[in-house]
């Protein structure tokens, strides 16, 4: 097992560039992943936004790169980076070019919903790293300001996700356009039938990497449920957000007027909230995006479709106000807290409605949620009759007193205050402190 950045063969301009992150020792997917990618292998990366995995494939990329000097082409690009949204895009442009800052390499990002000029004119002088959507890619490339044929290495990201979100065909057809001899790095959280299938495809014979949540950030998370009638919902929320210690929650809401009627409630309340879902255009997004790291904002409510990609550090509390249909769903909200090292707090409001969610959440996390049952709106009825039916690995234990850790947690130190964060002693800044968000080129 690799123990420190140094054992890991990465020259000392991107050494250079870990320093200044921070990072101290590799995590598990760059330990694993590194060593392959800079001998040129094909990668399956089964693992989540979290884990560490954009400087897993970045810091290699850069590498082998940086090692052949060249021009890139005009209206090419030698590495593209498919990713499912605009945010998860954006920051993992700014990744690469923090972790490249001491290396001449151009990097450029490429999404919808902006205007496009700024985007072909980059593309126009060539770049080495390409990160875009799906969507406008394919358009750009229709329009013929961006082949693909100069390509080195490939990169998709969140495979599952772009299936979830529909983009499945458009990236077979990015993929269609690539040379056949080419490095191939493939990640998905999850591998359904149809993700497999496309990985066999693409891959060649590629070293698999898996870091499951569950053996990383689900483990690590304070996982609490609040039974209570949904008319109650904003009601628990707003006294829950009375204790200091909910520093900047992240509230996630199953529908687009639901995250509004939420941040209004709070706005009401003398929360300082924003919204980010699909109705907002890319400014309002990154507004609010912006307005939540930069801590102007103490919540920020989102739809999952929005939430996607969203990397901030420094997390607090995730709060599922509405549980959500897929229990995978449920995983990946509340891994946006307990980041790479850092421990978390989930907390799930669960209406009547919802117990057979909560359910399907318990089977697929492998553990029962803590029961807060010392709360106003507590809705005792329901909570027995979870309980009564509650057959997870791990059972569930009411716990009184809403000051103190619920039991039933994995197993953190007591005595801390309700949502009370444990310092995370790793000593990790929010995500690259210096990069500012970009619209198109970003070197
Ligand atoms: P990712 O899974 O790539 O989205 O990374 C999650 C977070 O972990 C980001 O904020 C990174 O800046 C951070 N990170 C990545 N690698 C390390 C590392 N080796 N040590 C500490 N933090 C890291």
């Amino acid at each position: 097992m690799t123990h420190s950045f140094a054992d890991l063969a990465l020259i000392e301009p991107l050494q250079r560039a870990i320093r200044a992150e921070n990072y101290r020792t590799p995590t598990p997917i760059q330990a694993q992943a590194i060593p392959h990618l800079l001998a040129g292998r094909d990668l399956l990366g089964i693992a989540q936004t979290g884990t560490g995995k954009t400087a897993a494939f970045a810091l290699p990329i850069l590498q082998r790169l940086g090692a052949v000097r060249m021009n890139p082409p005009r209206n090419s690009t030698r590495a593209l980076i498919l990713t499912p949204t605009r945010e998860l895009a954006v920051q993992i442009a700014e990744s690469f070019q923090s972790y490249g800052r001491h290396m001449a390499l151009r990097t450029a990002v490429i999404f919808g919903g902006v205007p496009q000029r700024p985007q072909v004119q980059t593309l126009a002088r060539g770049v080495d790293i390409l990160v875009a959507t799906p969507g406008r890619l394919l358009d750009l490339m229709q329009q013929g300001y961006l082949r693909l044929s100069e390509l080195s290495i490939f990169v998709l990201d969140e495979a599952d996700r772009m299936l979830d979100m529909g983009f499945i065909h458009d990236v077979k057809r990015v993929v269609a356009t690539l040379p056949k001899t080419r490095q191939t790095l493939f990640f998905s959280a999850t591998m359904p039938a149809p993700i497999a299938e496309l990985a066999g495809g693409i891959l060649s014979d590629p070293v698999r990497v898996t870091v499951t949540p569950a053996a990383t950030t689900v483990e690590r998370i304070d996982q609490r449920v609040y039974f209570l009638e949904k008319d109650n919902k904003p009601a628990l929320l707003i006294q829950l957000l009375k204790d200091p210690a909910l520093l900047r929650t992240l509230v996630f809401s199953r529908t687009k007027h639901g995250a509004d009627r939420i941040t209004r409630l709070l706005d009401k309340a003398g929360i300082v909230a924003r919204a980010i879902h699909g109705n907002k255009s890319q400014t309002q997004r990154q507004r609010a995006l912006a307005d939540f790291r930069d801590g102007r904002a103490r919540v920020l409510v989102a739809t999952d479709i929005a939430a996607r990609g969203i990397d901030i550090d420094g997390i607090s509390h995730v709060v599922n106000f509405d549980l959500p249909e897929v229990p995978e769903t449920y995983v990946h909200r509340i891994g946006r807290t307990a980041r790479a090292g850092a421990d978390g707090i989930a907390l799930a409001f669960c209406d009547g409605s919802e117990r057979p969610l909560l359910r399907e959440i318990e089977k697929v996390t492998r553990r029962g949620l803590a029961v807060v049952a010392d709360h106003p709106f507590h809705a005792a009825a329901s909570a027995a009759a979870h309980s009564a039916g509650a057959k997870p690995g791990r059972p569930s234990r009411p716990h009184r007193g809403a000051h103190k850790r619920p039991e039933a947690g994995n197993g953190h130190s007591q005595g801390q205050s309700q949502g009370q964060k444990r310092p995370n002693g790793n000593g990790r800044r929010r995500r690259h402190s210096g990069a500012k968000p970009t619209q198109a080129a970003l070197a």
